[in-house]
């Protein structure tokens, strides 16, 4: 299935501006991508119509908060075929996620001496809690390393696990290398040892078709803003299981059964996890933009975005002094270059002026940056609204940025 690219842009209307009298492209998606117009209608008509606090009222408005929220549920279920309901579990982010994860499943499962490993290319979201935890609990972080392509050493793996390893966390996609991990395999591996897996999909979840059963992935983590979603919401899937043994991460309304000065007794799933108003009119809007992604088609989606990957790869690649930062067998459309003796962010500043919107420095990846002795990278990431014309615009810019430097 093709896409009809100028009737998705009509969608979106924030693509449909100019600044500094240049027409806009929005090359930032791996930071957070636009919202297409079904999604701001659904938070607007949330405000206008439903709006009241969910699970607590009898009546109507509460009622059919509670109801869209739960529908919501039932939609990211869906999406990334997760077993149960109870599986998904609201946040605020994916930043979120697995902050909630690191906290209660480290407070229940991880002690002194023990080991969490993570990869060297993980976004600082999925390094710092984990450094946390082990700071917290006496424990130790390892690192699974990458080569300079940008590939995970999976061979290096089984040599970290040890008996003592209580969990591995990986990004699906890094947001800086583009590289699409072999998050399959690398959970196979893990699960062999009998650890279980934690996947960054903040980039993961838009750049292809998702299954948590078919991953047998322990959790996900999901950033409803970078899935044309609303910022403020996000998700944790995990399984129940492991759900049901981890202790509550935050206390308040709705992740009680009972409270009494002597004892609370906790919610079930996922309410457990979800203490304090949820963010429910988000949830609905994530719903929409889950909805819409389908409707545009994932796979088409994702095979677009790979020609535009491609395609942008052999134009910059054609320019003297261009050097690409990430070069992975599998990459979702997102790409960091260098152009030799100019800073990243002097080509950013330019390309800005030229209505061209790129994100520049170490991206939140500071250990990624430090791998290639680099200061950082001029980073395009791409959607599926984005054209081929578009990015002989960038190229035109990168043209330029070495002239003036030149
Ligand atoms: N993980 C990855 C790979 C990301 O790219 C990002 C955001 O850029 C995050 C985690 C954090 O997402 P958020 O800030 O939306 O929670």
């Amino acid at each position: 299935m093709s896409l009809d690219i100028s009737k998705i842009r009509q969608d979106f209307k924030i693509l449909n501006q100019t600044l500094y009298g240049k027409p806009l492209a929005y090359f930032d998606n791996g930071a957070t991508t636009q919202k297409p117009q079904v999604v701001l209608d659904t938070i607007s008509h949330f405000h206008n119509s439903i709006n009241a606090n969910i699970h607590r009222g009898v009546h109507k408005l509460s009622e059919e908060s509670t109801k869209a929220y739960e529908e919501a549920r039932e939609t990211v279920r869906d999406f990334i075929n997760a077993k149960k309901t109870g599986e998904i579990i609201f946040t605020s982010g994916a930043t979120a996620s697995i902050n909630l994860v690191a906290f209660s499943f480290g407070e229940t499962y991880v002690h002194e001496g023990d080991e969490v490993i993570v990869s060297e290319m993980e976004h600082h979201s999925n390094i710092v809690p984990w450094q946390m935890l082990c700071e917290r609990k006496k424990a130790i972080l390892k690192v699974l390393p990458f080569d300079d392509n940008g590939e995970i050493i999976l061979s290096k793996l089984e040599e970290l696990i040890t008996p003592k390893t209580k969990i591995l966390a990986v990004t699906h996609v890094s947001n800086t290398l583009g590289t699409v991990n072999p998050i399959k395999e690398i959970i196979s591996i893990a699960h062999k040892h009998n650890v279980p897996v934690l996947i960054d999909g903040a980039q993961g979840v838009k750049h292809g078709i998702v299954d948590v059963q078919d991953l047998d992935v322990d959790f996900y983590a999901i950033a409803g803003h970078k899935i044309y979603g609303p910022t403020g919401i996000g998700v944790l899937y995990g399984k129940e299981k492991l759900l049901n043994e981890m202790v509550p991460w935050q206390g308040g309304g709705d992740m009680i059964s009972t409270v009494t000065f002597v004892k609370t007794t906790y919610n079930e799933l996922p309410f457990k996890f979800e203490a304090g108003t949820a963010n429910f009119i988000g949830a609905a809007g994530l719903a929409t933009a889950l909805k819409y992604y389908k409707s545009v088609g994932i796979d088409a989606a994702t095979d677009y975005e790979t020609e535009l990957l491609n395609y942008a790869t052999s134009k910059l690649l054609a320019i003297d002094g261009v050097r690409i930062i990430g070069n992975a067998k599998r990459k979702a459309a997102i790409i960091s270059f260098l152009i030799e003796n100019i800073h990243p962010y002097d080509t950013g500043m330019i390309l800005d002026k030229m209505g061209i919107a790129v994100r520049t420095g170490n991206h939140c990846t500071q250990p990624i940056v430090d791998h290639f002795g680099i200061d950082g990278t001029v980073r395009a990431s791409f959607a599926f609204y984005n054209t081929f014309e578009e990015i002989d615009r960038l190229i035109e810019g990168v043209k330029k940025v070495k002239e003036m430097f030149g």
